[in-house]
């Protein structure tokens, strides 16, 4: 039992009931609130209020975040990179917590943009480094007739006796030069400013693109948006997530060196595998930031408004309503944290994990940005109280980064072959 000589009010950090948070792991936190706080949620009431096209377009808040995200050296890499695994799993889901807690959109563009750049550092070529270092970049990877078809590229949810269809945009190997056709989907995030992507796609070697279990063989490579033959559609309008820029690319006999390939033939799956584990990871972080930052709002809330005779706060029902999306946002951290401690530990990281916390606290934030609107009433209806932004970025989460019913299955499909394996 707990010997207890005193008992006053709980101490509640920032992100709740954190024990003892180390003095890095404060510092690093303080100072993202503060950004987050300063630039992102200013910068990011004010995207979501323009059209697509203009908050892309010179002289938008969007340019000013940016430069302030990378002057900030939020996503230090050599700082990252130098972490133990242990430092990172501490470390990471703290950073995008605060990030998502600012704007989700924001932060995951500031995840996103990165790609490129960490492909070239971790491929350690000075060429790559140089060329692509310090683009602003995207993740290509879904296609118009290609969404959840990606996600399950190894084609666990694939329908008996069929197979998944050709999709929108192929490379093929060309002598010493691989060379892309076709289209991305509308969502590919950051890419109507990207001056690189990060592109996974299906790939013909010499064999065609289907390989014998029904899918496809693929290729993950680094392409500059300087090219000949590369254009863009019309940036995407769009539920939530609204600073988050989004759109197609067209790519038209697109060629590149071989030296740009960052994935090919046999690795190009488990490169995929990585950037989906990482980002359905990095999503529960994000994401319980979105349910705090809904959670805040609601608490003080109820405090000041009255109905009924006395503040909200004080009717019983408010109370229970209240304290079960406290409930959600601390189960939901501390998943998300879990999946960290097993991705960056001995046994991970793994896709199933990863899965478990994004389908999880993804959800968790829907219901509690929708708890929140519901306790500000109408006034959570409007655009003058952020809960209703924040209930249509909680909403988008539900299908970003891989469908969240999709996943689940796939994550039923890896709990059932765990389960076979050891019969
Ligand atoms: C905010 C946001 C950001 C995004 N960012 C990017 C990005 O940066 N880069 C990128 O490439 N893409 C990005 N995407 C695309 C995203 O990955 C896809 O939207 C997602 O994978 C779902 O694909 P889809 O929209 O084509 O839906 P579909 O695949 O058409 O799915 C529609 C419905 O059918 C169900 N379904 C589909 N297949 C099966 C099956 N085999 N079994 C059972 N049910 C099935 C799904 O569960 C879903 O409910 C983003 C999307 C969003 C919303």
């Amino acid at each position: 039992m707990f010997i207890l000589d005193d008992y006053g009010l709980p101490k509640l950090g920032a992100t709740g009931l954190d024990g003892a948070l180390s003095e890095e792991q404060g510092a690093v936190q303080d100072n993202l609130r503060r950004f987050a706080r300063e630039v992102m949620r200013p910068a990011g009431r004010a995207l979501d209020t323009l059209s697509a096209a203009d908050s892309i377009a010179p002289g938008s808040p969007l340019w000013g975040y940016i430069t302030a995200f990378r002057d900030a050296g939020i996503l230090d890499m050599e700082a990252l990179a130098g972490m133990s695994p242990a430092q990172k799993a501490q470390m990471v889901p703290l950073i995008f917590e605060e990030l998502g807690w600012g704007d989700c959109g924001l932060g995951l563009l500031g995840l996103v943009q990165a790609f490129p750049a960490f492909a070239a550092y971790m491929s350690g070529d000075s060429e790559l480094i140089e060329r692509f270092g310090s683009s602003i970049g995207c993740w290509v990877g879904t296609q118009p007739e290609r969404g959840s078809d990606l996600v399950d590229m190894d084609t666990t949810e694939l329908h008996p006796g069929s197979r998944q269809g050709a999709g929108n945009l192929t490379a093929k190997i060309e002598g010493e030069r691989v060379v892309f056709n076709g289209q991305t989907s509308a969502w590919v995030s950051g890419a109507p400013i990207a001056q690189a992507g990060y592109v996974f796609c299906q790939c013909d070697y010499g064999d065609g693109f289907w390989n014998a279990k029904g899918g496809m063989n693929y290729i993950a490579a680094l392409v500059p948006f300087d090219l000949p033959g590369i254009s863009k559609g019309q940036p995407l309008e769009k539920l939530g997530q609204r600073p988050l820029p989004q759109g197609q690319v067209f790519f038209d006999g697109v060629s590149i060196p071989q030296k740009y390939v960052v994935a090919g033939r046999e690795q190009a799956y488990p490169a995929f595998l990585g950037a989906l584990t990482f980002g359905n990871m990095e999503m529960a972080f994000t994401f319980t930031g979105v349910a705090r930052a809904a959670f805040e709002h609601a608490l003080a809330y109820v405090h000041e408004r009255r109905q009924g005779g006395c503040a909200l706060i004080e009717h019983q029902s408010v109370r229970l309503r209240l304290f079960d999306m406290w409930r959600k946002l601390e189960a939901a951290r501390a998943l998300a944290r879990r999946v960290a401690d097993y991705n960056f530990g001995p046994h991970g990281p793994h896709l199933l994990a990863s899965i478990t916390s994004k389908t999880y606290v993804t959800q968790a934030a829907f219901e509690v940005a929708d708890e929140a609107v519901q306790l500000l009433g109408g006034n959570g209806l409007t655009r003058e109280y952020p809960v209703e932004k924040l209930f249509r970025d909680a909403r988008a989460a539900l299908i970003e980064d891989g469908e969240n019913n999709l996943l689940s299955l796939k994550g039923a499909s890896y709990l059932s072959a765990w389960f076979k394996a050891g019969q």
